[in-house]
């Protein structure tokens, strides 16, 4: 694993992202490394030239610029949090970019959206509990997920008990199950799991040119059934027909708020 620090001129940029109208990502590269990474492919990532998942450039004097830019910029309407990046690095303890700068958007009263899979967020109810506009997304799949395809993600299970600690203290959670793949993530499971800790859950599924398909393809090397039905588009496109029908019966048991994330297969391949 390699840390490194790198210089930059700005912390928030303006995006076109529906969550918010600027992001912010005091990390470049990320740890945890799951396979199916869009970020991977970046430009700034690929001229790094570093295997994915191993490295993660620390932006210097990151919270000291986001103050000077809170002070000046006058059309922040609420701020995405790690729309390149999984926010809380295993090395956040150390650096502290990202609760820093928490501190700073409710100083400075900026509502945020917070992309995550660890769960570490839940440690800090304190501090993001200032705006009923903050949302943190949570993502939680099956464990089988965690283990093929992700490096040094944290357990499901705290994950859920982080969702489930802010939900009771009444923070905007959700639950995002992502992204799924077909005979893999088991929704009957994480339904009956995430049953009376969250109300809001969202579906995102899983497409073959979302990441390194190639090395997630050796790695289901032994599952044809599932390779068949991400290659295919006729095939992906039934299956998540069905899947979204039959998802939405099941959860006729559990009443969550659902939403569905599935990218037209024409824009991709
Ligand atoms: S945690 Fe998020 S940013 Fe990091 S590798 Fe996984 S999907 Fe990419």
């Amino acid at each position: 694993m390699e840390i490194l620090l790198q210089k930059v001129d700005k912390a928030l940029a303006k995006t076109g992202i529906p969550l918010g109208n600027y992001v912010l990502n005091p990390y470049k590269g990320c740890l945890v490394g799951c396979d199916y990474c869009y970020v991977q492919y970046n430009k700034g990532i690929q001229k790094t030239k570093k295997e994915w998942g191993e490295f993660v450039f620390v932006k210097e004097k990151f919270v000291e610029l986001l103050e000077k830019e809170l002070m000046s910029i006058k059309d922040i309407d609420r701020v995405l949090i790690g729309s390149t990046t999984e926010v809380f690095q295993i090395l956040e303890d150390k650096f502290n970019l990202i609760i820093s700068s928490i501190r700073l958007l409710k100083k400075y009263n900026v509502p945020f959206v917070l992309l995550t899979k660890q769960p570490f967020v839940a440690d800090y109810i304190q501090d993001i509990d200032y705006s009923n506009r903050n949302l943190i997304y949570i993502t939680v799949n099956s464990e089988i997920i965690r283990k093929l395809f992700e490096k040094r993600s944290f357990p499901m299970e705290e994950r859920i008990e982080a969702i489930n600690k802010l939900f009771k203290n009444k923070l905007n959670v959700i639950a995002y199950i992502g992204p799924f793949f077909p005979e893999l993530t088991d929704i009957n499971e994480i339904f009956e799991i995430l049953q009376g800790k969250v109300s809001k859950v969202y579906i995102e599924a899983y497409h073959p040119k979302m990441g390194n398909f190639s090395l997630i393809k050796r790695k289901l090397e032994d599952r044809q059934d599932i390779l068949d039905i991400l290659m295919d588009k006729h095939r992906y496109v039934s299956y998540w027909e069905k899947k979204k029908m039959e998802i939405e019966e099941i959860n006729k048991l559990y009443n969550y708020e659902l939403k569905f994330f599935i990218t037209q297969y024409d824009s991709y391949y």
